[in-house]
């Protein structure tokens, strides 16, 4: 006989708690899944000799018998021991950068309006253009596949439209594919493949500039539906979802996928430890030349804020230690500010965030830290050297593994080919950067919104939330109440990125 429907029944579930399961118990839980608990990587930990592992989240969504689309290599053999002797077990979003640019001139042409069914239109036209312009749609695919990219890029700048992004066939194309190490490129075949989609790349970059030109100019509009989107019939999950919220304990918290994600990922690659100092070969400045260095800092911020204990960050010299005597016998000392992005931890905001995410990496908020003059100039030669890089192509940890066994008073001995191995390495952590400003970008325009509806109409903050609630929820297609939830959170991410900003200053 079959059940359900006729009779009541009574279905008993217990939610483990995850944190306790043992990894076999988890491996049942997270079905589909992988991570550091599971058989597989277990097997790779034992056969690459070593207990450090950088599994991302990437890697952790995905199934043990996940294979990379381009390389066409699976897990056990995409692992690779890093120079740190750390597992690696990366995945990555490899997304058409065309789209980005296409954004861009979207947004120039179509600046916010005071009119919320407009808003929505250019939102919506926006994104229903993305898949004729993009030459592919975003793929997960492996680090090295990601990596080879980055490198053929690197390799033909000013060659290649910055915008422009090689497709995963294409990538295909160039590379040579060994197991558990990093690809060869061929750059000559890299070359072709850009030129045979160079015609096809400025012919899309030419209907996006129209497209967002007719939308500006109000054609192609089209009525937004008013009120609640509609839910359709009701499906078995919609039931069985309700009957489990209202069965659960008050105060219990939906966080099984968080709770799972913590226990899958490892990040042992990160704050590699410091290498000591190596003895001065340089005789160190006097008192009175370091006092000269200290009096010709005058009203340098950077060297006052750091105080007379600090160190440096990186090569964890002291004040006098970074002090260097010039060519005509002059001593001279630099503190510097710097950037770092500190990764998102709160798991309602990363959450959201994935909803738009570019990369595997989500940043959270960023913090300035001081460094000295030859820690920075490592950043400011690589890009001297290689032109396509940035100053945040290298980060803290980055220059920390570069100039380690630092000499006082001497300048940093630095493998410049390494150093741009790691800067091309770091391309996620662009894209990261890049998402993190845009996130930013949408949060402030929500909270001016809120401001202009509130100061300027009159409005109840209330009812300018609503409104605000009502154009993500119809722009993105979700019910009402989600789209407020959306917009209380941007709201709550904006006012905490203007604290950071105003901290800083
Ligand atoms: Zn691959
Ligand atoms: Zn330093
Ligand atoms: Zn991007």
């Amino acid at each position: 006989m079959a059940l359900g429907g006729k009779a009541e029944i009574e279905a008993v579930i217990r939610i483990p708690n995850i944190e306790a399961l043992a990894d076999d118990e988890l491996a049942e839980v997270a079905h589909m899944r992988d991570g550091r608990w599971s058989a597989q990587t277990r097997a790779l930990l034992e056969r690459f000799g070593t207990t450090k592992l950088d599994l991302n989240s990437g890697w952790a969504s995905t199934w043990t018998l996940w294979s990379c689309p381009c390389c066409q290599r699976e897990k056990l053999q995409i692992a690779r021991i890093s120079s740190g002797g750390v597992l690696l077990c990366r995945l990555e979003y490899h997304h058409d950068h065309i789209g980005d640019l296409a954004k861009r001139i979207f947004r120039e042409r179509n600046p916010r309006s005071g009119e919320r069914d407009i808003n929505i239109q250019v939102s919506r036209a926006k994104d229903a253009l993305m898949p004729l312009i993009e030459r592919f749609e975003s793929t997960q695919i492996c680090i090295d596949c990601n990596l080879a990219e980055g490198r053929a890029k690197l390799e033909l700048t000013g060659e290649i439209d910055a915008n422009f992004t090689f497709a995963p066939s294409e990538i295909a194309s160039f590379i040579t594919v060994a197991e558990n190490r990093t690809h060869e490129i061929d750059v000559e075949k890299a070359r072709t493949a850009w030129l045979a989609a160079k015609d096809d790349f400025a012919d899309r970059i030419d209907f996006a500039t129209r497209m967002a030109q007719r939308i500006a100019s109000g054609r192609h509009r089209r009525e937004v539906a008013p009120g609640q989107r509609l839910l359709g019939p009701i499906q078995e999950r919609d039931v069985v979802y309700r009957l489990f919220a209202a069965a659960v304990p008050p105060g219990y918290r939906h966080r099984l996928g968080a709770l799972i994600e913590a226990r899958s990922v490892c990040n042992d690659s990160a704050g590699q430890s410091l290498k000591p100092k190596r003895k001065a070969v340089v005789r160190p400045p006097t008192d009175s030349e370091f006092a000269a260095v200290e009096a010709a800092q005058g009203e340098t911020k950077t060297w006052n804020h750091a105080g007379p204990d600090w160190l440096c960050p990186c090569c964890d010299r002291s004040k006098r230690e970074i002090c260097r005597k010039s060519n005509r016998g002059k001593w001279t000392a630099r503190i510097h500010r710097v950037v770092e992005y500190v990764p998102e931890d709160d798991e309602e905001s990363l959450a959201r965030r994935r909803l738009d995410a570019a990369s595997q990496i989500i940043i959270g908020s960023y913090r300035s830290v001081l460094i000295c003059h030859d820690c920075r100039n490592v950043s400011a030669e690589l890009q001297r050297r290689r032109a396509g890089l940035s100053e945040q192509s290298l980060t803290l940890d980055n220059l920390r593994e570069l100039v380690e066994g630092a000499v006082p008073h001497s300048p940093h001995e630095i493998d410049f080919e390494r150093a741009a191995a790691i800067a091309v390495a770091n391309a996620p952590l662009m894209e990261a950067i890049d998402d993190f400003a845009d996130h930013r970008t949408r949060a402030f325009e929500v909270l001016a919104d809120i401001r202009q509806m509130t100061k300027i109409m009159g409005w109840s903050s209330r009812k300018a939330r609503e409104i605000v609630g009502y154009e993500i929820a119809k722009a993105k297609g979700w019910e009402l109440e989600e789209g407020d939830d959306h917009a209380d959170w941007l709201l709550a991410e904006a006012r905490r990125l203007l604290a950071i900003d105003e901290a800083k200053q």
